[in-house]
């Protein structure tokens, strides 16, 4: 029967059936003589159909090149120059939105002296839910992000919105970002997929676990294994934090697949005062990275300003999470608040 099944997946054909399984069962009814009536035989051979296709499933899901533990060695792979999926976890730290050449530069001066692996994250392209607000930069955002970016020696993820934009954001970024609104945009996955960039590929706000290494799996089908998962927060009923973080989420993927997964506390909770206690949640439960939002002035943001810490609470944080505690940075004097 799986021999059957991997015939007809070679040359394209679904395993199921169903004008197949209605003249199996037509002829099966029809020529019955023994103790059962013709519902009871129909019944009990469709249970046999649906045990065989379970079996055809498990044996698909079993070759799903997600699910492979060889995708990442010990050490992690390379986002520009720093490792993630190591034995270090990474921070994935900077602005909602580039907004200006003055915040991006003051903000890569300040991460750039945090210490240990990190990666400056902005947007350039913001898939907003409201149309009338702050958009980003675009091509012009890219551009400051990238030139902070290699004035401070740093690796940037920004979020490609669409095939159409893949190959510029490609071009400036280190590293892809899949948002959350697109997970489930096959095309985009696709395209990522072909690109020889890394790609931060974030969780659906409704989308189960299975969903996610899905549409991972599309973007390890083209050919591009580097691939980090995002849990950032999926919606609830809940409205005390913006969205619901699925802590869980970390250890349960991690049971199941070798790629990095990494925790945007951010957007899971939309507000600062508890990003200490999760973070420290998210790290104890396998984490391999964090994702802040940073700003030198959130109070004057275009995007998520409430959100995300100015710079010297930001060094305290990381003290208090006892980040390399000795040498998180004071932020520049002069410099964009001076
Ligand atoms: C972001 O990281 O900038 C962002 C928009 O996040 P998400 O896609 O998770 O909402
Ligand atoms: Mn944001």
């Amino acid at each position: 029967m799986l021999e059957i099944a991997a015939i007809k997946r070679a040359r394209g054909l679904a395993g199921y059936d169903a004008k197949r399984e209605e003249e199996m069962l037509q002829s099966l009814t029809s020529s019955s003589s023994g103790p059962f009536g013709p519902a009871d035989v129909k019944e009990i051979f469709k249970t046999i159909f649906r045990a065989s296709l379970d079996l055809q499933n498990l044996e698909r899901r079993k070759g799903m090149r997600v699910l492979r533990r060889d995708l990442v060695p010990e050490s992690g792979f390379l986002v520009g120059d720093v490792p993630i999926g190591g034995p270090e976890p990474v921070l994935f730290v900077g602005p909602c939105s580039v907004e200006t050449a003055e915040q991006i530069e003051a903000i890569a001066e300040f991460v750039a002296r945090i210490p240990g692996p990190k990666i400056l994250r902005a947007g350039a392209f913001k898939p907003r839910t409201n149309p009338y607000t702050f958009q980003g930069l675009r091509e012009e955002g890219l551009r400051l992000l990238r030139h902070a970016a290699d004035r401070h020696g740093l690796v940037v993820v920004t979020e490609v919105l669409d095939t159409a934009t893949v190959d510029v954001v490609a071009e400036h970024a280190d590293m892809l970002q899949i948002g959350a609104r697109n997970m489930y945009n096959t095309e985009l996955l696709k395209a990522v997929g072909r690109v020889g960039k890394p790609v931060l590929l974030k969780r659906a706000f409704m989308a189960t676990l299975e969903e996610l290494l899905l549409s991972a799996e599309y973007i390890l089908a083209g050919g591009n294994d580097r691939v980090v998962l995002c849990e950032r927060g999926i919606r609830t009923f809940e409205r005390t934090t913006r969205f619901t973080l699925d802590i869980a989420a970390v250890p349960l993927l991690k049971q199941e697949v070798s790629l990095p997964v990494i925790v945007d506390l951010s957007h899971a909770l939309g507000r600062k005062d508890i990003m200490l206690p999760c973070a420290k949640a998210a790290l104890a439960v396998g984490a391999n990275g964090l994702m802040i939002e940073i700003h030198d002035r959130p109070d004057q943001a275009l995007s998520d300003g409430f959100q995300q810490f100015d710079l010297k609470e930001f060094a305290v944080f990381l003290d208090n999470l006892g980040h390399r505690a000795a040498t998180v940075p004071e932020p520049a004097l002069g410099g964009r608040n001076g």
